[in-house]
């Protein structure tokens, strides 16, 4: 069980809502880190009185440690303070609630401190999947979903003994804010329109992989790293209510799943307590007025992220890398308004066109293919602008 943690991005969704369990637990806190948020850090900084808080941004540093001269707090900055808060002795577990690959390096820190991993940070085991697994395993650190799919999984997989036993993942996805759209009318989705999504409040750039599908496919890419299984293995369903979170099939045919209201604080809290499992004082689901449960097959026409995903997930070397980097840069991008919706598809499957998928990656490989992706779409971008110039 977890006693203390240091959180990487406490300003975020998936921050904000660890800080509440932290709160409800009574958990101590070591570090916090953020990007450039400095008012909301300054503010858990004095709730929480962690021994290190860490602004992404030298500028935002700054401030901070203006702001809380009155406090024994150390202040760091960048890379640098980002690996320091997920090695700190103090801490057990480190939840990586960071977006994007810039959580890949600080969770092989941590893992090679034999801190128990409470991973949020998708964006890691996507692109260095392979690696971060092998890394837990010679190392001997847990890793603990906190995705509420792959927490769903993991509870559902409780009491297996034997894991050939295991036939079938399915990930359960809530079809985003444009479920039942076609191709052609998403060419018109606007960032305010995929901001909407229906069941869930998240950061924005989960928000737009929800409303592309792109989150299903990298949550399908998670669950065959965690739990080493080949695409093949795992399936992805609409089910548009988010209650059932995620099933396991059995060779027997037996499918257990894990049920809840969609409430990310039930898998950040199992991810501290587990094998154990504590009161919550939230709100449980009624069976009897939570409504209908519905699946569906996904559109893979309409929504092409998925395809493109589990294509990548088969390919494995640094495909998924590649991706997923491309993925980062479309979806800022098109929350710029510098593109469109569908082309976020277009501008990935354009850096998976450009650049070689090399093997058995080593580190340095799988962070030049997320490099050399980012430029891809750049230039891709680049390109786009100079035609409409013309
Ligand atoms: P968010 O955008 O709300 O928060 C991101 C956090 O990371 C913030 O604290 C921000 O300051 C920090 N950050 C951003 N860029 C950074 C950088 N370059 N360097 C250092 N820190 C940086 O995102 P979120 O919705 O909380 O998601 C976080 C992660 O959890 C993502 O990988 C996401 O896919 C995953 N996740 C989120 C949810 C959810 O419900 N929000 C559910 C499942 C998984
Ligand atoms: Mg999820």
């Amino acid at each position: 069980m977890t006693k203390t943690i240091s959180l990487l991005g406490s300003t975020g969704s998936i921050g904000r809502q660890t800080l509440e369990v932290v709160r409800e637990l009574g958990l101590s806190v070591a570090a916090l880190t953020a990007n450039s948020q400095v008012e909301l850090m300054e503010k858990q900084v004095r709730e929480f009185h962690p021994a290190l808080a860490v602004m992404y941004s030298e500028e935002a540093a700054k401030e901070l440690r203006q702001r809380i001269d009155d406090l024994d707090v150390e202040v760091a900055s960048g890379s640098e303070g980002l690996l320091k808060a997920a090695k700190l002795p103090q801490a057990d577990t480190v939840v990586t609630a960071v977006v994007g690959s810039v959580g890949l390096e600080p969770t092989l820190a941590a893992i090679r401190e034999k801190k128990r991993i409470a991973l949020a940070n998708k964006e890691t085991l996507v692109c260095a999947g392979e690696l971060v697994m092998a890394e837990a395993d010679r190392c001997g650190a847990e890793i603990v979903p906190v995705d509420s799919e792959h927490s769903a999984i993991f509870q559902s997989l409780q009491g297996c003994r034997d894991r050939n036993e295991v036939t079938r993942l399915i990930l359960t996805c809530s079809g985003g804010p444009f479920f039942g759209w076609s191709h052609e009318q998403l060419e018109s989705v606007r960032p305010e329109d995929a901001l909407k999504h229906p069941n869930w409040s998240m950061g924005a750039k989960i928000t737009i992989d929800s409303a592309t599908l792109m989150n299903k496919g990298l949550e399908i890419i998670e669950a065959m790293r965690l739990y080493r299984l080949p695409v093949e293995q795992v399936d992805a369903v609409i089910h548009r209510q988010s209650i059932v979170h995620s099933l396991v099939e059995y060779r027997d045919g037996a499918m257990i799943a894990q049920l809840g209201t969609p409430d990310m604080k039930l898998p950040i809290r199992y991810a501290f307590t587990w094998p154990n499992r504590a009161a919550s004082p939230d709100r449980k689901l009624d069976l009897l007025t939570c409504g209908e449960l519905t699946f569906h097959a996904p559109d893979l026409e309409a929504f092409p992220c998925l395809r493109i995903a589990r294509a990548c997930g088969k390919t494995g070397g640094t495909a998924c890398a590649i991706m997923n980097g491309a993925n980062e840069e479309a979806v800022m991008a098109f929350l710029r308004r510098e593109t469109g919706f569908n082309d976020i598809h277009r501008l990935v499957e354009g850096a998976l066109n450009r650049i070689e998928v090399k093997y058995q990656p080593c580190l340095q490989d799988i962070l030049e293919a997320d490099r050399a992706a980012r430029e891809a779409v750049r230039q891709q971008l680049g390109t786009l602008k100079g035609n409409l110039h013309l």
